[in-house]
């Protein structure tokens, strides 16, 4: 049960005046219900990876298949969570996590009834009427958390999710992050140039090397200490 796999990827930025390959070959998979990282240092091309998942960018060559399918262009099907908050200012909390959903055509008391059960699961309860403007950088991403699981995402993808925050916030964040995991069992992806970060969390890390754009080694970090 292969839920993301990635084969002879690569991808190459076309500017002006020159070109930049920023993956060269990248193949990796993510099982059903894992939880899997892609350590390396900035500008190794972990951000591209996790766009060109998103369908927020295209391949220059290479297979990308998220259950099953090519990726085509964005879904919220592929939650996404990035380093800096993308919390809509003009909404409440509430209307953050129901966002996706009234796009979709959800009906109001089903709306209330997922923004109830996920402002529980991040602990935000109190906060649902309140602005991206009254909360710490901890709570804005617990929202954004929050918004994507309510659309009941194939896979979750965490760009630096934590880079912004505190030592202490992010430490909770991580606990967090892993009780929803095991409780929701979403398929994860979470990238990081932390390496105690991506040790903690993830039971499998793909490795990258700074150039050209490549995975080094994978390792098993399933440490079963939890
Ligand atoms: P990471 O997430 O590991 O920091 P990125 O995937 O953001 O790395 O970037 C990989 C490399 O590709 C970097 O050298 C970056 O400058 C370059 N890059 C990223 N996006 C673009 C773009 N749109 N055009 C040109 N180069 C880019
Ligand atoms: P961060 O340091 O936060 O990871 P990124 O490297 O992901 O930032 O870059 C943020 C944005 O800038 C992305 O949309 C990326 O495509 C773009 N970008 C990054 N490097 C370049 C570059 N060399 N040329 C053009 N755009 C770039």
């Amino acid at each position: 049960d292969i839920e993301i796999e990635i084969n002879g990827l690569s991808k190459i930025y076309e500017t002006k005046n020159s070109t930049f390959q920023a993956l060269e070959d990248v193949s990796l998979y993510v099982k059903n219900e894992e939880f899997v990282s892609i350590l390396g240092p900035s500008g190794c091309g972990k951000s591209t990876i996790l766009r060109i998942l998103a369908g927020l960018e295209e391949a220059t060559s290479g297979s990308v298949k998220v259950a099953g399918e090519e990726v085509q262009g964005p879904s919220v099907k592929r939650g996404m969570v990035f380093q800096s908050y993308t919390l809509f200012p003009w909404l409440t909390v509430r209307e953050n996590i129901e966002f996706g959903l009234k796009l979709k055509g959800v009906s109001p008391k089903e709306r209330k009834d997922i923004s109830d059960k996920y402002l529980a699961v991040v602990g935000l309860e109190r906060f649902a009427n309140s602005y991206g403007k009254e909360l710490s950088g901890g709570m804005k991403q617990r929202v954004a958390i929050a918004r994507s699981l309510a659309n009941n995402p194939e896979v979750l993808l965490m760009d630096e999710p934590f880079g912004a925050l505190d030592a202490q916030t992010k430490q909770s964040m991580q606990q967090l992050l892993l009780d929803i995991w095991k409780k929701e069992k979403t398929t994860i992806v979470f990238i990081t140039h932390d390496i105690d970060e991506s040790i903690f969390l993830s039971q499998r890390i793909y490795v990258m090397d700074a150039r050209p754009g490549k995975i080094k080694e994978e390792i098993n970090a399933d440490l079963q200490l939890f």
